[in-house]
């Protein structure tokens, strides 16, 4: 029986994936992970492989497998994808949201960069090299996990917690955010790989002040105080704190375009990076953005409380001062709590490992200048460190040069260009040959 190549594989595999409506709204009322989780076992289980599905929560399911390496004295490797994706409003897209149709050189859909293409691209390459009988020389443990989307509390961290075993002998870990190519307008060609990540504190604020009637002289204004302390947590400007990650980051690009790098400038430097420069300006320093307000139910009624949210993210190495600062522009009358709070995470840019993805990126494409970069955002890669592993942010696509590839994450038309997958696909083979 003759088998269609990873190449050509990862295309069916992606829009398969994106077809299987696995929307996360945040609680357990969407669909959940279970259908695409059998998708992904059957896969598996067809190329001789034993994979098991992990419920933490009716649906909501994860997949793990090991594949046994050639060398057990070597150290495994975790490659992690998470199945869930964000909903989508099917009226805002120009293609059906869970259609994972192939028009205009893409795969159109939901999940097509987050990150439903690097699943069936690992699918695709791990297929075929089984089929070969091509194992790698580690062991490799493959994880695609639910709900990442809204923080991995019933995906990554449930499994960390309770099959920790699943993950022994892991000491790397690649997954999303990175691998991704930026070209520059002198044509000069980036890869970034994530070797950092901001952490997370989302944060309900609670102002209680004395109830009253809306005529009267009132002096604790449960609203006052909270419009206030959001007034202030919003205008607040951080300063300007380069971690080794950003440092890394802004001098390599420096040297892309030929500039000299200005540590006092630095806000200049990352202007010239086009849509990404939301991204990446947002790693220079820590930030608080309000997103939520309420309070009150009438107009002559002054309520006894009033509640926010806001979302915070911090540097790594600087979640002290972080709340110091929260704590500070809060006030009085006005408490917090989280809504969801995880950690920063930082890694080595240098080892055999980098090594091994920087050589597959400059194997299929000699252009390739692979670069270090902190995600302004979180991944699961949070879970992972906390067992120790050193995780990096691999996904590697083939861009065209004028794609704002940012802005497809969570948002509307989310497409993934089929050469982007199939040069991932070369990548990742190359790659798992000299881990
Ligand atoms: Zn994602």
């Amino acid at each position: 029986m003759s088998h269609p190549s990873a190449e050509d594989e990862v295309v069916e595999l992606c829009s398969e994936l994106i077809r299987i409506d696995t929307s996360n709204p945040g609680d357990h009322s969407g669909p959940g992970e279970r259908q695409a989780a059998e998708y992904v076992a059957e896969k598996l289980a067809d190329v001789g492989l034993e994979p098991k599905i992990y419920e933490s929560h009716e649906k909501r399911s994860s997949v793990v497998v090991r594949i046994e390496g050639t060398d057990p004295e070597r150290d495994a490797l975790l490659i992690h994808g998470h199945l869930d994706v964000v909903p989508a409003q099917k009226d805002d897209w120009t293609r059906a949201p869970f259609g994972g149709e192939v028009a205009d050189g893409c795969v159109w859909g939901r999940g097509a960069v987050d990150m439903k293409d690097m699943d069936a691209m690992v699918l695709a390459v791990m297929r075929e090299r089984l089929r070969q009988g091509r194992r790698p020389e580690r062991d490799v443990v493959l994880a695609f996990l639910a709900d990442e989307e809204a923080g991995g509390t019933w995906g990554a961290h449930w499994l960390v917690d309770n099959h920790p075993e699943l993950f022994e002998g892991c000491t790397e870990a690649i997954g999303e955010v990175g691998g991704f190519s930026l070209t520059l307008p002198n044509d000069q060609r980036l890869y970034l790989i994530e070797t950092a990540e901001k952490g997370l504190a989302w944060m309900r604020l609670t102002a209680t002040g004395t109830a009253g009637h809306g005529s009267m002289v009132h002096h604790d204004n449960a609203v006052t105080a909270l419009a206030a302390a959001v007034g202030r947590l919003g205008e607040h400007e951080f300063p300007i704190q380069l971690t080794k990650t950003v440092r890394a980051f802004l001098e390599e690009l420096c040297e892309a375009n030929g500039t000299e790098f200005d540590p006092d400038d630095v806000e200049k430097t990352v202007e010239g990076l086009g849509p990404l420069k939301r991204m990446i300006g947002a790693t220079l320093r820590n930030t608080l953005n309000p997103t939520v307000l309420g309070g009150g139910y009438k107009a002559n009624v002054i309520p006894q409380t009033a509640i926010a949210q806001v979302d915070g993210r911090f540097l790594p190495g600087h979640e002290e001062e972080f709340f110091d600062t929260v704590d500070e522009l809060l006030g009085e009358h006005v408490s917090r709590e989280f809504v969801h709070h995880d950690i920063a995470v930082e890694t080595e840019w240098e080892g055999p490992l980098v090594e091994a993805m920087a050589a597959a990126l400059r194997a299929h494409d000699p252009q390739a200048r692979p670069v270090p970069y902190c995600l302004s955002g979180g991944t699961d890669a949070k879970s992972f460190s906390t067992l120790g592993m050193k995780c990096y942010g691999f996904a590697p696509l083939k861009l065209p040069k004028d794609l704002d590839f940012s802005g497809m994450f969570h948002g509307i038309d989310e497409r993934v260009p089929v050469d982007g997958l199939r040069f991932g696909v070369r990548v990742l083979d190359h790659f798992l040959d000299h881990i």
